[in-house]
């Protein structure tokens, strides 16, 4: 009978309105709002009632894949120098579909032979899409999509040209921010350098076997 969907429909919105009020009886005494408790609640399947996220006083959580604008990894060494990642090949300014990456690459003051690593690394933030293909197309893990939405300010130009300083970030945070990306990229590396340490040391196993049997052919000669 025409109507009843209606109805039901109504009720459900009827039961969503009360049971907003019985929820924050239900959670008097414990923050409801701004505590990562009630975010938690109110994000889960068993969530009642109507409610609206705080913001910005409160912020729901981003999950891991989510990709806002780019930044560069460094790293840190024992001694405490930073080491870009990045050698400024240029593959990220090639893919990025609305061009909105430049670099300004190095090079050897003597020799004029490019230094893999850049002077200065920009993106138009304004007209980054957010498309993540400079991170996909990185071969060294050097750029990577941030989780921070936050970038609204007064001045366009002198605030939405990122440059390499502003751009980068310790690969702890990379880490903190994105653990399965990081930790799956990790064991790739070791499973290749382990590779690597195979194939030198079977090499090396070979060139000693040769050099024992061509000074045995000498000794015996
Ligand atoms: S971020 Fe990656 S792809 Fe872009 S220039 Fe640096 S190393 Fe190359
Ligand atoms: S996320 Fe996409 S649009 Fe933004 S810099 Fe990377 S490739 Fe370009």
């Amino acid at each position: 009978m025409y109507g009843i969907g209606i109805l039901k429909g109504l009720w459900v919105t009827l039961v969503h309105f009360v049971e907003t009020f019985t929820e924050d009886f239900r959670w008097i005494g414990r923050k409801r709002y701004y505590s990562e408790e009630g975010v938690a609640a109110r994000r889960s399947k068993d969530a009642k009632g109507i409610f609206t996220v705080q913001y910005p006083e409160e912020k729901l959580p981003v999950p891991e894949e989510f990709r806002f604008i780019p930044f560069l990894v460094y790293e840190v060494d024992e001694e405490g120098n930073k080491h870009d990642r990045c050698t400024s090949c240029g593959i990220c300014a090639k893919v990025c579909p609305p061009q909105c990456i430049w670099i300004v690459r190095t090079e050897d003051p003597v020799t004029k032979r490019p230094v893999p690593e850049p002077v200065d690394f920009f993106i138009d933030v304004d007209i980054c899409m957010n498309c993540g293909y400079c991170a996909e197309y990185c071969p060294f893990d050097a750029i990577k999509m941030d989780h921070d939405y936050e970038l609204a300010s007064y001045d366009r130009h002198a605030e939405h040209i990122y440059n390499k300083e502003k751009l980068s970030k310790p690969v702890e945070y990379y880490a903190s921010i994105r653990p399965a990306n990081y930790t799956r990229e990790e064991a790739v590396k070791a499973a290749e350098e382990a590779k690597k340490a195979e194939a030198a040391a079977a090499k090396a196993a070979a060139a000693a076997a040769t050099a024992q049997a061509s000074g045995g052919e000498q000794a015996a000669s």
